[in-house]
């Protein structure tokens, strides 16, 4: 059944929370949900998540902000949002193919917290912490700071590396979430950038507009508007995570000329439905926000459960092609298991390609035929 209405889920949990209070976002972090007791305050837990919340604390935090929380079915354990944050037992279980860096990216690093794999771009981790924790998060082996190892990014070292490499032209800011920095830290992060002649982009990735759309102020559009051109790569999974607030957060970012995209992971249980996926890419595009990603969930330890066969993505893929609009269509990409980089896996259209020509499909499934350009000379008489 399809929803593609925005709607706002406050009060929710918070009856008596204060207008002013719910819309400050170091109010929404202050009152996160990180406990077993904060969770149980509001919902009736299911043993495999009572479990998992007391033992997947040193792999990943829990933390919750208020607002995502109010996305919560208390009723339903199979709600899609629950499964993105609340920690289950299965993430205990590590399968033989996991790993602790799924992608590759320490063994990828010039410099600390630099990841430089493809020639003309980095990844700069900036920072390990988020407004609230994913449970598939690829990166868990440093965020949130609870795991034994920490990132350690090297600042200076990080921008003279850039400074002196001419091939990056784009630079795209992680961690964690950069916008959790006050405005004046992020600023000095995007001067800096920015005075480097070579760099022509930058983007940020950053899960803050769903999370925390209380964050997107005025003030901070206005600061980013000063770094043009500027993308952000906002995260959202499912339809019901683009609420009115997030639409209108987006609408600031939107209106301060910044150019988004959505990277989505599929998810078991979370996202993996046509339905699901449709109505997603019909309301971020609605936000002004071009679906852009749509990621195999990474072999990160303790994701099997969240995890789809392949199947199913191509499924999701061919399940959009041809039936809306070519703008709503992100690209499913698998991330080469140890480092291989992001790696696009579409349907199959092409039904035969030889010498002939080439026989292709359509998204209804009709055949038709292009035939190969001619070998022999055209007379032009
Ligand atoms: C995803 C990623 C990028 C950016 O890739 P695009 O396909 O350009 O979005 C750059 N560096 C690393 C290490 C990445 O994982
Ligand atoms: S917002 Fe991104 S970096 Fe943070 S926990 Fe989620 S996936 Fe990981």
């Amino acid at each position: 059944m399809s929803d593609i209405t925005f709607q706002s889920h406050t009060p929710g949990y918070w009856p008596d929370a204060d207008q002013d209070d719910w819309d400050n976002h170091v109010w929404q972090l202050k009152n996160r949900v990180t406990s077993l007791e904060g969770l149980e305050k509001h919902l009736n837990l299911t043993e495999e998540e009572r479990a998992g919340v007391l033992l997947s604390g040193n792999k990943l935090a829990m933390s919750i902000t208020p607002h995502f929380f109010n996305l919560i079915d208390p009723d339903d354990p199979t709600c899609p949002v629950r499964r993105q944050v609340i920690p289950r037992i299965e993430e205990t279980l590590t399968d033989p193919a996991e790993m602790s860096d799924p992608c590759g990216e320490d063994s990828h690093m010039p410099v600390p917290g630099l990841v430089h794999r493809y020639p003309d771009r980095v990844l700069f981790l900036v920072t390990d912490r988020c407004a609230s924790y994913c449970r598939y998060c690829t990166r868990s082996r440093v965020v949130s700071g609870v795991s034994e190892q920490k990132l350690e990014t090297q600042w200076e070292a990080a921008f003279e590396y850039l400074e002196k490499t001419p091939e990056v032209r784009d630079v795209l800011i992680s961690g964690g979430d950069a916008l959790l920095f006050s405005d004046a830290r992020l600023e000095r992060l995007l001067k800096r950038l920015h005075a480097i002649p070579h760099i022509q982009f930058v983007r940020i990735g950053s899960r803050i507009p769903i999370f925390l759309p209380q964050r997107i102020t005025p003030a901070l559009c206005d600061m980013l508007k000063k770094y043009h051109p500027l993308f952000i790569s906002i995260h959202a999974n499912h339809p019901k995570e683009l609420t009115s607030e997030v639409r209108d957060g987006l609408g600031r970012l939107a209106d301060a000329g910044i150019v988004m995209g959505n990277q989505s992971v599929l998810l078991n249980g979370v996202n993996d439905s046509v339905e699901d996926q449709k109505d997603l890419v019909h309301k971020l595009l609605m936000c002004r926000v071009r679906p852009y990603y749509l990621y195999q969930c990474d072999l990160i330890e303790g994701s099997a459960h969240l995890r789809t066969s392949i199947q199913k993505g191509i499924d999701i893929i061919e399940g959009l092609r041809g039936h809306t609009s070519g703008y709503a269509i992100p690209q499913y990409v698998i991330d080469g298991p140890g480092g291989g980089g992001k790696i696009p896996v579409n349907p199959d259209y092409v039904v035969k390609h030889d010498d002939g020509g080439i026989t292709l499909r359509n998204y209804e499934g009709k055949k038709f035929h292009y035939p190969a350009v001619s070998t022999s000379p055209i007379d032009v008489k």
